[in-house]
């Protein structure tokens, strides 16, 4: 399986650097956002490193779709948002700034008022840390 060791999300999925894991099988892995843009904002990546929508495989998209929708219906259970996203950004007018291929699980509130192009800000490790407990147990 093609890895790139300067990714930081091939180092996530090498345990290199910590996440906060919700998921994870022989395809893909699924983890917290630690930028959130909204309380419960998860990832979900292909193990197979590939940049973006123009060059991820067949089998990695497939298998990513399929496991970011058994992370929103935990996520939905979790936290019974008024609506969720499914968000995937590609190039800098997209906001792309990891450069390995990924889904957003991204809840949404009435009002949030959520751009498409927000900005990073960090959120807090202890909260987000206890979501990914209360969505894996909702997996
Ligand atoms: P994008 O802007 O679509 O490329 O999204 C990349 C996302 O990765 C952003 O929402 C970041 O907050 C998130 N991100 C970057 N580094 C990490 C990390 N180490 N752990 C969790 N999320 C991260």
């Amino acid at each position: 399986m093609n890895t790139d060791p300067d990714c930081i999300f091939c180092k996530i999925i090498a345990g290199e650097i910590p996440s906060f894991k919700i998921h994870e099988d022989s395809e893909t892995f699924a983890f917290m956002d630690i930028n959130p843009a909204n309380e419960g904002h998860a990832l979900v990546i292909p193990k197979e490193h590939a940049r973006d929508v123009y060059s991820v495989s067949d089998s990695a998209i497939s298998a990513t779709v399929k496991t970011a929708k058994k992370i929103a219906a935990a996520v939905d259970k979790t936290l019974n948002p008024d609506g969720l996203n499914l968000l995937q950004c590609n190039g800098p007018a997209a906001a792309q700034s990891v450069m390995h291929f990924h889904m957003h699980v991204l809840p949404r509130r009435n009002g949030d008022d959520l751009k498409l192009n927000w900005g990073l800000e960090a959120g807090d490790m202890d909260a987000i840390g206890q979501l990914a407990e209360r969505i894996r147990d909702n997996l």
